[in-house]
């Protein structure tokens, strides 16, 4: 299975439960998998098809996606095929023939179609290896995307007695997983469930006041990156389309209110990078499958936490790094009442009701978004800190807060309970407005009590309180703020508070920077060189290389064939057919601007950048030998010694950076006989290997050919060692010779 991961695949290993759920499935159970989004589910049943005889049938009811996902397979040198309505009756028949000639091993279908007679009994003529239901709550009427068709398919079972059945989903609430269990009639299926953890994704809420220039920053961030920004209503998809165009962002809305072309066309548009934003309502996303979004933006207030959990899930399919970025208001929530209100069924409308506090909750409380978006979920999370969200990324001190709690406090006591935040902000403040002295707010001994206090100082707190359960905030679109009962008590007793304060609040970014820009600068050729291939192809670019693949690419940045099967996501099908072209870039790239700094360094931690130890008037003597320069003509043009130059290029050489030295090099036969030299005596000293070889040979040469043979190896030079965990440093066997030295400190 290894094997067929590598060959067909290109990755080294799977990911977690990819091998249990293989193994299960090869040994003929049925399964039930329940992983997150981007957790290698189709992966599941794609490589026990290739091990398994016969055909593997995929069920899936994304039409749209069924041709990316064959156009992927066949990237990957499978033989796959999809039968549905976007097919004429005679290509329908053509590939019915081809399946049963053993021409098509993974064949997709929609549920519809899987369930008619005539489909049916195509399918008993064959030998199937193994069924997958993919999105398998579609089955379900708990789901959000029932299918009434998906209810049919236990039918396939009878059809097919004796093939495993696989279903798969990202989404399944206790009910939903139930229905799928019962509703496909799995035998004994063994279950895959994985945290609904998406490590990649960060989390951040941001205040929706003069959002506009928040979002067009965070856009700015993500240039040349897909994302998605969810809106309310149809409106407000099409004017803030519209205002992004105006700035020129690549955006269009997408509603359920276009017609089903303009809206097909939307979507083939951002899958193929045509756009780089979609302002969407929730009608947008069921059908896309794009793995490399970076950013989710809910511009409004979501509905429930499933909904925002399953549209920030679209984020980051691939892996990487991606941002989820929720503007929040409380006046939000009342847009979101008026449908509660609406609501006929009154336990429905209390169900609406208790979802949206839960949203409310999750948006004003000063706790780890994450845990509180997982537990809603039922998932139990250690008390720690996830690293991935606005609060946890924040650092912050602990500070005693008794007794400015005492006083905000008693000035909602002394207040009556009755006004918001901003009335009672202002009574702290000691801030004289018409309305505080008006009600003769100004007489009473709370007022002015912590004017050493700043504005939102208070505000910030009063939110620590409303999370710690001392206040509460209750009311429409003005809420008010009251003490509970914990809050009583805490006066009454004189209990302690201590809350936790930001240190610093410049964290312009939630999401690690973990790339140099050396790489990026690669990562940015390879990827305009995916995008020229892939239309040529006419297919999305993640069918050539996924974003994973091509960020591995240009950390390894590989100069051969070799080099280029071991990047991650290469298997043997796309070894051959796109090698040359990205070796070719590659090859080009290293020779003007040498190895991307980080080959093979791990990411850097503190995010300053490395100092650069190689100059440029190094690097460029590596480029004029590299362009055909012979020594004497580079060291004349820089006004340099021989000598100098020479030291030049063994400094590239040993700092790893590839060059072309044929026109500097002696004659063949001459280095051959060095290099068996060199091999025989180490490369260390020339003097040895001069004493050995006579006089004729001189210490130019033996520099030059022991520059040949350094550069021929892939010496990976660690910059700053405190901050390296590891390196690899590769080196082809017929070049042992060289060894590996301690460095300067002693401490290599
Ligand atoms: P899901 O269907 O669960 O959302 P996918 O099947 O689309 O996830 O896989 C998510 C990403 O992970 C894809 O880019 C896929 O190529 C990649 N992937 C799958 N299996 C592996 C693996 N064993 N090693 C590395 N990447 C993998
Ligand atoms: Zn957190």
């Amino acid at each position: 299975m290894l094997e067929l991961l590598k060959t067909h695949f290109g990755y080294d290993s799977f990911l977690p439960h990819q091998e249990e759920i293989v193994s299960s499935v090869m040994a003929g159970n049925d399964c039930f998998v329940l992983l997150p989004t981007g957790g290698g589910k189709s992966l599941c049943y794609q490589l026990p098809a290739l091990a398994l005889d016969g055909l593997t049938l995929v069920v899936s009811p994304l039409i749209a996606l069924m041709k990316d996902q064959v156009d992927g397979l066949r990237a990957n040198g499978i033989s796959a095929g999809f039968i549905n309505s976007t097919l004429t009756q005679s290509q329908i028949s053509a590939a019915q023939e081809r399946v049963r000639q053993g021409g098509i091993k993974i064949l997709y279908v929609a549920p519809e179609r899987a369930t008619l007679p005539d489909f049916k009994r195509f399918l008993a003529s064959l030998k199937v290896g193994l069924i997958a239901i993919d999105e398998a709550h579609c089955v379900s009427e708990w789901g959000h995307e029932f299918r009434p068709a998906y209810r049919e398919l236990q039918d396939l079972r009878r059809a097919c007695p004796d093939v495993p059945i696989i279903a798969l989903t990202a989404t399944a609430t206790g009910r939903v997983r139930d229905d799928i269990l019962s509703q496909l009639a799995l035998r004994q299926p063994r279950s895959f469930v994985s945290s609904f953890n998406r490590p990649n994704l960060t989390y951040a809420i941001e205040p929706k006041k003069n959002s506009l220039p928040v979002l067009l920053s965070l856009l700015e961030r993500h240039q040349g990156e897909s994302a998605i920004i969810y809106c309310l209503s149809r409106r407000g998809t099409e004017e803030l389309a519209h205002t992004l165009s105006e700035r020129g962002v690549k955006a269009a809305a997408y509603h359920a209110g276009m017609g089903p072309e303009l809206r097909r066309d939307t979507q083939d548009r951002f899958v193929r990078d045509e756009i780089q934003v979609v302002a969407a309502t929730i009608a947008f996303g069921m059908g896309i499958d794009k793995p490399d979004i970076r950013l989710v933006v809910h511009y409004d207030l979501p509905k429930s936490i499933e909904g925002y959990y399953q549209e920030t899930g679209r984020a980051g399919r691939d892996g990487l790094p991606s941002e989820c970025v929720l503007f929040y208001s409380y006046g939000d929530k009342a847009k979101h009442d008026y449908f509660v209100n609406d609501t006929e069924d009154p336990e429905e409308r209390e169900r609406a009701r208790w979802r949206l506090e839960q949203v409310v909750k999750l948006c004003s409380q000063h706790a780890c978004r994450r845990k509180f978006v997982l537990e809603y979920l039922g998932e139990e999370r250690p008390d720690e800190n996830c690293g991935g969200c606005d609060f946890c990324l924040v650092p912050r001190d602990n500070f005693d807060a008794t007794e400015i709690a005492q006083k905000i406090l008693s000035a909602v006591a002394r207040t009556g309970e009755r006004f918001g935040v901003g009335h009672v902000t202002n009574v702290l403040l000691g801030a004289a407005t018409k309305q505080v002295v008006d009600r003769g707010h100004d007489k009473l001994t709370v007022f002015g009590i912590a004017s050493d206090q700043s504005k939102d100082g208070l505000r910030g707190l009063i939110e620590d309180m409303v999370g710690e359960d001392l206040l509460a905030s209750s009311g429409g679109q003005y809420p008010t703020l009251n003490i509970t009962p914990k809050g009583w008590s805490f006066l009454k007793d004189r209990d302690t508070l201590v809350l936790a304060r930001p240190v610093n609040q410049a964290a312009d970014s939630v999401v690690p920077a973990n790339s140099s820009s050396d790489d990026l600068r690669l990562f940015n050729e390879l990827s305009a060189l995916r995008k020229r291939l892939a239309d040529e192809r006419g297919v999305p670019a993640f069918v050539i290389f996924g974003n994973k693949t091509l960020e591995d690419m240009a950390r390894k940045a590989p100069r051969t064939a070799e080099e280029f099967a071991r990047v991650s996501g290469v298997g043997q099908a796309k070894l051959l057919e796109f090698a040359e072209p990205f070796l070719k870039l590659i090859v080009g790239y290293v020779e003007q601007h040498g190895l991307p700094v980080a080959a093979e360094v791990p990411p850097q931690s503190s995010g300053k950048p490395p100092p650069e130890i190689i100059g440029d008037s190094i690097r460029e003597s590596g480029r004029l030998v590299s362009s055909g320069m012979s020594l004497a003509d580079v060291a004349k043009r820089k006004g340099l010694k021989e000598t100098t130059v020479l030291g030049h290029l063994e400094r590239l050489a040993r700092g790893g950076v590839a060059m072309t030295l044929d026109s500097a090099m002696p004659p063949p036969d001459r280095v051959r006989h060095i290099e068996e030299a060199f091999a025989n005596l180490g490369h260390e000293l020339l003097r040895p290997v001069r004493d050995e070889l006579g006089e004729e040979f001189s210490y130019e040469e033996l520099r030059l050919v022991r520059i040949g043979i350094l550069a021929s190896v892939q010496l990976l030079q660690v910059r700053d060692l405190d901050e390296a965990v590891a390196v690899r440093v590769v080196i082809p066997a017929e070049r042992l010779t060289v060894g590996v030295t301690a460095c300067s400190d002693g401490q290599g």
